[in-house]
């Protein structure tokens, strides 16, 4: 009898489990899907974008400052909670890229670094071994199709014009390659503590795929 009372409540405690990871599961998926509702309800106001070309530098500055203080209003109402990222991202300044679509989750577990080109240089490989050493497991570096950097840094005469952004755009692989070759970098990857990835970004599916 007393066998049966454990299994019943073994049960039971698994029956809450479940219940539990799913709800969260379900929750989850459903906030994805109501940000993407909020997405489908702005995409489409081009009177009310602020890359709408006849606006003026001030009336686009002026919405910026409005748009501001509204989404600030809602989040001193909704306050959100600080989560420490696990995961460093980095991504091209393109602004057709959103690293929360990237990640599927709004919940900031990501640090995130937007780079010209995603080309890092010595400041930025520093900033992301400090994020390492404050708990991030997983760097995930991207680049992405229809790359303005790449597309001048490819054409003999806007690579004239912009010399440093070509010159960056050339050396990105070995600015990849020496962060790796960071001793602490390498030491966790070799251990299995850390992983890093290069991953192609489709740009208007934000898809990734492993860098070829
Ligand atoms: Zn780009």
């Amino acid at each position: 009898m007393k066998k049966l009372y454990l299994w019943i409540g073994i049960l039971a405690l698994l029956f809450v489990f479940i219940a539990v990871m799913w709800g969260q599961r379900i929750e989850f998926v459903l906030g994805g899907a109501m940000i993407n509702i909020g997405y489908r309800l702005q995409d489409h106001l081009p009177e009310y974008d602020l890359e709408h070309h006849e606006s003026t530098p001030p009336q686009i500055w002026q919405r910026f400052l409005d748009q501001n203080h509204m989404a600030a209003s809602v989040r001193s109402t909704f306050p959100r909670t600080s989560r420490h990222p696990v995961m460093a991202m980095v991504a091209c300044m393109d602004g057709r890229l959103d690293t929360n679509e990237i990640a599927g989750d709004t919940r900031r577990y990501y640090y995130v670094l937007r780079l010209a080109g995603s080309v890092l240089s010595e400041k930025e490989e520093e900033m992301l071994e400090l994020a390492v050493g404050n708990g991030v497991k997983v760097v995930v570096f991207t680049t992405h199709t229809d790359c303005a950097a790449e597309k001048t840094a490819a054409d003999p005469e806007k690579s004239k014009l912009f010399p440093k952004l070509t010159a960056a755009v050339g050396e990105r692989e070995a600015r990849f390659n020496e962060f790796l070759a960071r001793p602490m970098i390498k030491e966790r990857v070799d251990k299995g503590e850390l992983m890093v990835k290069w991953m192609d970004l489709d740009t208007m599916t934000e898809k990734v795929a492993p860098h070829k």
